[in-house]
């Protein structure tokens, strides 16, 4: 197996790509693209001003399936925390060599050694964001949007620790309750409030209650605050909660019971109001999905390991529009998120391999 030029990741390992540095960001893209020029993509930018552009590169089209390949740009470093590529014998180091620069890098080869055996390539596209580390509340709109020109979709973010590929990932949502009382003195007119920080607690306990762990279904509040002091029956409250799920089921069953919930009184003069919502829909595993999985595991001669996971990404987004999902496409590595994030080189090695395969075989219209 040729090893990989990992010189030409460090290079864009290097270049800071925090989330809001819209300029890194820009920077390693514009390198990226540039690779897949090479290959005869055409990019499409779509512009953004505060952070980075998102990039769609698509190769030429002819009768038949489309994939998707899917990555994003963007890293959680702000400038000068972690900046430095290194390796040993069996790992590289720096952030994004598995979330997911180095994801995006395995694609990039597989497409490489196709275009060298091929001499072209179509029908294989690459859509690359620049938001995915703060929630895609961007990017999440055109990822949807552009989901739907797709038969199947491949994500890169990193392999399991068996190279594992990923069929589910819980949706999750993110909301926020404002409870208005009334104030009084606590100790002259105690009867004539309203008191805010109860209604946050009756509510408090009635959402964690939704929670069914057996079901994957979590309903957390994270974050509350309210009143004034000691003295004064509370005239506001704030809650802020998350919720996670795994079927659609779920969701709505969830979804609903919150609804009830603000919209009870359980102090009577408080009134409360919710904000916030879905960010990222539920990635459930598919009969569909499965198939995709099962033509992989013949054409290729592999019995590809699968997991669930709790954490979202985009894959999320492209499963909710109804797209055949596998992600984990990107090597196996750890401590992403951290100083400490790493990539295992044989695991890069074998992903290149298999995607390569994939690949092959999907031009040759039998995936
Ligand atoms: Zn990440």
């Amino acid at each position: 197996m040729a090893s990989i030029n990992f010189a030409e990741l460090k290079k864009i390992i290097e270049i800071n790509s925090w989330t809001k540095n819209k300029e890194g960001v820009d920077r390693n893209g514009e390198i990226f693209a540039y690779w897949m020029e090479e290959l005869g993509y055409t990019l499409t930018r779509y512009p953004r001003e505060e952070i980075g552009d998102h990039l769609h590169l698509t190769s030429a089209y002819k009768d038949g399936k489309k994939l998707l390949l899917l990555g994003h740009l963007d890293t959680v470093f702000p400038p000068d925390t972690f900046e430095k590529f290194s390796e040993d014998e069996a790992w590289i180091y720096g952030p994004g060599v598995c979330d997911m620069k180095g994801g995006n890098y395995v694609a990039l080869q597989a497409l490489r050694t196709v275009h060298r055996k091929l001499g072209k390539i179509h029908n294989i596209d690459f859509l690359l964001v620049s938001d995915e580390e703060t929630g895609s509340d961007d990017s999440k709109h055109l990822s949807a949007q552009l989901a739907k020109e797709y038969d199947c979709c491949m994500v890169f973010e990193a392999a399991g620790v068996h190279d594992e590929v990923v069929i589910g990932r819980k949706g999750v949502g993110t909301f926020f309750i404002d409870i208005e009382g009334i104030a009084a003195h606590a100790g002259n007119h105690y009867d004539k409030g309203a008191d805010a920080n109860r209604e946050a607690a009756e509510k408090l306990l009635r959402l964690v209650a939704l929670t069914d762990l057996e079901k994957g279904t979590t309903v957390n509040v994270g974050k509350m605050h309210g009143g004034i002091g000691a003295n004064t029956i509370s005239p506001k409250a704030h809650l802020t909660f998350e919720l996670r799920y795994t079927s659609t089921n779920e969701r709505d069953r969830v979804l609903a019971a919150i609804d009830k919930i603000v919209n009870t009184a359980y102090v009577d003069g408080t009134v409360s109001v919710l904000s916030g919502g879905i960010q990222r829909d539920v990635m459930q595993p598919t009969p569909e999905q499965a198939a995709f999985v099962e033509k992989i595991n013949q054409r290729c001669n592999v019995t590809l390991p699968t997991e669930k996971r709790g954490g979202v990404s985009d894959a999320n987004i492209i499963a909710s529009q109804g797209v055949p999902t596998l992600d984990g496409w990107g090597p196996y590595g750890d401590g992403d998120h951290t100083v400490h994030e790493r990539a295992n080189k044989k695991s890069f090695e074998e992903r290149i391999a298999l995607v390569t395969k994939v690949f092959e075989h999907f031009l040759e219209g039998e995936i």
